[in-house]
């Protein structure tokens, strides 16, 4: 049977009062279930354990989104024991077969959108168009991996080798083994759907850790895809501690490759890790490892400048900062900075701040360990620039702090340095394009950028020279489509693994090659 062509899950408009009451009905349909208790899936048992990991709400901490039994490093090994004997029987059902499980789960999370959605609102602090962006995210990542796993698998058919006399000659993709995916929070079903989906589909079994402060929106995905019929052991999902289980499986002998979205630091350790052989090993370990960054814009005199303070304060702001794409640094040439400035700061004041389930426009960030560092870092920037907008923590009963904007930073400044992953903006002055280039790339990250401009040759330059995995012009740096703007960074943002593109599958596969004679 043909599949449809690619395309992106629309976006939901929650301006017209029918979606906004279907999505305050999905927040009551799952407020009314909060609190339950979720196990663990190795093989085909459900593991409850009596060590849980608590999951509350940020916005309002005293509400528990459920708990979640939590393995360790033996449930760890059993986990390894499943998947790897999973192995043997998923990597020889049929191309077709796996994606169809895909298909099936795409139109059920179709169907239970805004369910998801609310969950996530709940349970990371996101407002609805950020919760209703990353579920149609997941849903993205679901279509496109199963196509892309359909297309190289018929990629003989397009003739993709050269071809030579009383020779037939053929490449195709196969699975690796088991591996280890280990998103983080910040896309908590988008990221970890989409690692998730694209090693399955591709013939490995994996084993899930989900971050632990969104273990919840994890396990309504693996419960999906149980519905939809997945064998047992594909997905193992064993919640729990990153340093025990984290380091445990990176450092054995039978993972065969680690797919990582998240911190630098944690992300350099899987790697070193990783690097080192064991007993009992027979391969290099693959890592893909997608990390942090500090992303900026640039805006030259010739730019829309309200276009671009638009753009500075919703890739600053938007999800609090909490993105990897975020816009945490603006450089302006001088002869509009002022202008430029009075216009962010402005915008940024407006932000209005409250519970994710009333949709306000800022929100919490994840926990006391997030919300005490940027704290900390709000300190730092008071020394470093002037303080234009915010600078304190805000009112509620949950994590919140009011979007806050330093201006006159200089480059070297730790705020312009250091991802602070929270809702703090630094700007620096530049005394012209080209010095502004300079100070965009003068960071040890690469993810996203962005150029506002509107002279051509400057355009043509910065296309060249702003060196990030995914440069825009004229538009923010946040909001990557799945298929359309392929997603990853260059430097210390990690493996430029370009999730959500044609190469993506690649990591998750190894060619192999026959050539038979005739
Ligand atoms: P994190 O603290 O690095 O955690 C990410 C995941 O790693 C979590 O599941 C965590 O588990 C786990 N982990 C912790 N220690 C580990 C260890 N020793 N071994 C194996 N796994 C371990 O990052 P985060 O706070 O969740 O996410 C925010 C970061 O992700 C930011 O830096 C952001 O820029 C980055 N990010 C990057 C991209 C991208 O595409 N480049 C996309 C999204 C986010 P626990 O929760 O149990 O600690």
């Amino acid at each position: 049977t043909k599949v449809t062509p690619y395309a992106n899950e629309p976006f939901t408009n929650f301006s017209l009062d029918e979606n906004k009451q279907a999505m305050e009905a999905a927040i009551a349909k799952v407020k009314s279930e909060l609190g339950q208790e979720y196990p663990l899936y190795i093989g085909s048992e459900k593991v409850v354990t009596e060590a849980k990991i608590k999951s509350i709400n940020p916005g309002n901490v005293d509400e528990v989104i459920g708990y979640v039994s939590k393995a360790n490093q033996a449930l760890a090994e059993k986990a390894m024991v499943a998947a790897l004997e999973t192995f043997e029987s998923w990597k020889r059902v049929h191309v077709r077969k796996r994606a169809e499980y895909l298909f099936k789960a795409a139109a059920l999370m179709r169907e239970r959108k805004h369910e998801f959605s609310a969950l996530m609102i709940l349970e990371s602090g996101k407002n609805y168009v950020e919760a209703d962006v990353d579920t149609a995210e997941a849903i993205d990542f679901i279509e496109f991996y199963a196509r892309e796993i359909i297309r190289l698998s018929e990629i003989n058919e397009t003739g993709p080798l050269t071809k030579i006399a009383g020779e037939d000659n053929k490449i195709s993709y196969i699975p690796l083994g088991v591996g280890v995916i280990i998103p983080p929070w910040n896309f908590p079903l988008a990221i970890c759907v989409g690692m998730t989906t694209a090693a399955v589909v591709s013939g490995n079994t994996v084993l899930l850790k989900p971050a632990s402060t969104t273990p919840i929106i994890a396990h309504k995905f693996v419960a999906l895809m149980r519905e939809v019929g997945l064998p047992d052991g594909v997905i193992n999902f064993i919640p729990g501690s990153g340093a025990e289980v984290g380091d445990y499986l990176t450092t054995h002998p039978k993972t065969r490759f680690i797919s990582f979205t998240g911190s630098k630091e944690v992300g350099l350790r899987i790697n070193k890790l990783a690097a080192d052989t064991v007993p009992g090993q027979i391969w290099i370990k693959r890592v893909v490892a997608e990390m942090g960054g500090k992303d900026g814009i640039i805006v030259d005199e010739t730019a829309d400048l309200d276009a671009a303070a638009s753009a500075i304060v919703a890739s600053a702001f938007g999800f609090q900062g909490q993105k990897c794409s975020a816009g945490s640094r603006a450089v302006i040439v001088e002869s509009v900075y002022d202008q430029v400035v009075e216009k962010v700061a402005a915008l940024t004041k407006q932000l209005q701040i409250g519970l994710p389930e009333n949709n306000f426009a800022a929100g919490p960030v994840i926990d006391k360990t997030s919300y005490e560092r940027i704290l900390e870092y709000i300190e730092i920037g008071k020394q470093e620039g002037i303080l234009l907008a915010g600078g304190e923590k805000a009112e509620g009963n949950g994590y919140y702090i009011q979007p806050t904007v330093f201006g006159n930073v200089s480059g070297k400044a730790r705020i312009m340095q250091e991802e602070i992953f929270g809702p703090v903006l630094a700007i620096a002055k530049a005394k012209d394009w080209q010095e502004a280039i300079a100070i965009y790339n003068d960071t040890e990250f690469g993810l996203t950028g962005a150029y506002f401009s509107t002279d051509e040759e400057r355009i043509a330059e910065a296309l060249e020279t702003v060196h990030c995995g995914n440069l825009y012009i004229n538009r923010k740096c946040t909001g990557a489509l799945v298929g359309v703007h392929p997603f990853g960074g260059f430097n210390m943002s990690g493996t430029d693994s370009k999730a959500g593109g044609y190469d993506y599958l690649l990591l998750f596969t190894q060619a192999k090659l026959t050539s038979r004679k005739i």
